[in-house]
């Protein structure tokens, strides 16, 4: 039987926040009132790289984060890196045209190239590896994926490939899968790591970050003020909302987002013989289905397993229980193995799974709604949105012109008919 857990707050730490690899150290809580070209509230990765994009043009920059620098999603997520939208290629051409798909699919592929430079610019040592493969459970599955290879290869991305059962079944030792799209770009990393390597080369760039600085309100003027929960404030005549919840006057930006939370499990270290019973490559695995599973070992031979989101707000307890379920469903070698982490993290959803960004004002930018695709997607668009602060925007407004439409329902409603859709979506997985 699987060992019990004494140590239940260790056990609900994060296995990202236990392997760390560096110290960061902050200004921690601000209680002064500070000046700077551009306030960055939010400090996971859509706001790192905002930060840091602009420190490196020049700007004098602030970052406040509420808790600790990517403490959130940032720091807690699979770590799979994938090109791409939420939603498929084809959705993307049929939705915005040829053209307009072409120019997100290649603003994802940048991202990617932009992560990779920042990591060798800035020797961040984040256990990168390549290979990213979407497997097909079912037929439909397979007809859907080689749908989306042939889209891509319309948008000029010929270098993803459909890999056979074969092929698949000698590199993931489940029967689960009959196919799959393989995307050699792809692949995984430590992403707590690679967000506290930008935050250090943000400091070395001039950058100032308070932690446990909760930013509450912002009175906008031509010198905006934004107030903090600890007592200082930020005058700043650009400020960046990234990814940020709880302040005042957000409320009708947040109607076009949900949030869910989605959790993670990593087992034991696996011995180098059981690893290659389970996948023969270090490479980042997840099922096409709409409610996903995906997984991928880490640098210590243990295999972080993800997946089972949670729309509602259903105990969280056993969320464990059901993704080593979900594990031992597909590689029942595991039935014994011990699960030494178990966490969770939030996910910001828009209704059409496109990242949401505009302005509030000519000088407040914001982004959220990132979803589950977000590592490659936050590092290019907090970028972007840099680029539009420095006065070069016709990139950020492809983004700000696409049509967001608020979850339906109110506030009364809107998660109960939420939580319907997902049922629906989570009967169509088992069809
Ligand atoms: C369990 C899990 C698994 C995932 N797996 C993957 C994956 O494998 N691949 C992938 O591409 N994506 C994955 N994602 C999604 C990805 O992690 C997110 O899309 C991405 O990290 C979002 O980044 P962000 O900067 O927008 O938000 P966050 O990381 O949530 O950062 C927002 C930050 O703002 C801070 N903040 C909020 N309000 C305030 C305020 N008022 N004042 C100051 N600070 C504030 C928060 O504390 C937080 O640190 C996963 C997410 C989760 C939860």
């Amino acid at each position: 039987m699987p060992k019990k857990y004494e140590n239940v707050k260790e056990y609900h730490d994060p296995w990202y926040a236990l392997t760390a690899n560096r110290l960061l150290v902050t200004l921690g809580a601000l209680r002064d009132e500070v000046n700077c070209d551009v306030c960055v509230v939010g400090a996971g990765f859509t706001g790192l790289s905002a930060a840091l994009e602009l420190a490196q043009k020049g700007f004098n920059v602030i970052l406040l984060e509420k808790d600790s620098v990517s403490g959130l999603a940032s720091g807690r997520n699979g770590g799979h890196l994938q090109r791409g939208f939420s939603q498929s290629p084809g959705w993307l051409i049929r939705q915005y045209g040829l053209e307009t798909a072409k120019f997100l699919c290649n603003v994802s592929l940048e991202g990617l190239g932009l992560m990779l430079m920042r990591m060798a610019e800035h020797d961040i040592k984040c256990d990168l590896k390549f290979g990213h493969l979407t497997a097909a459970t079912k037929p439909r599955h397979e007809t859907e994926l080689k749908a989306d290879i042939r889209d891509w290869q319309k948008l000029g991305h010929k270098d993803i490939d459909w890999w056979d059962e074969k092929t698949v079944q000698e590199t993931i030792l489940t029967g689960a899968y009959t196919g799959g799209l393989f995307d050699t770009k792809g692949g995984h990393f430590h992403p707590l790591n690679y967000a506290l390597g930008l935050a250090q080369a943000f400091q070395k760039h001039g950058g100032r970050i308070y932690e446990q600085t909760a930013a509450v309100d912002i009175i906008p003027g031509e010198t905006n003020r934004v107030t903090t929960a600890s007592g200082g404030s930020v005058l700043a005549k650009f400020v960046v909302l990234a990814g940020v919840t709880g302040m005042k006057g957000l409320a009708p930006l947040r109607k076009t987002s949900m949030a869910v939370t989605a959790h993670m499990i990593a087992t034991e270290p696996l011995s180098e013989t059981r690893r290659q019973q389970i996948m023969t490559r270090d490479i980042a695995v997840a099922d096409a289905r709409f409610i996903m599973d995906y997984y991928r070992f880490s640098s210590d031979n243990r295999l972080l397993f993800g997946g089972n989101c949670n729309y509602s707000d259903r105990e969280y307890a056993s969320e464990d229980m059901r993704l080593r379920e979900r594990m031992t469903t597909l590689f029942p070698l595991l039935r014994m193995t011990r699960i030494d982490h178990c966490w969770r993290g939030p996910l910001d959803l828009t209704m059409n799974r496109i990242p949401h960004l505009g302005r509030l004002t000519p000088q407040i930018y914001f982004a959220h709604g990132f979803g589950g695709q977000g590592a490659i997607l936050t590092h290019i668009l907090g970028k972007i949105m840099a680029e539009a602060v420095a006065g070069t925007a016709e990139r950020f407004d492809v983004f700000a012109k696409m049509r967001h439409n608020p979850f339906p329902g109110g506030d009364l409603l809107k998660r109960p008919l939420f939580v319907a859709a997902m049922t629906w979506y989570r009967l169509r997985d088992m069809l």
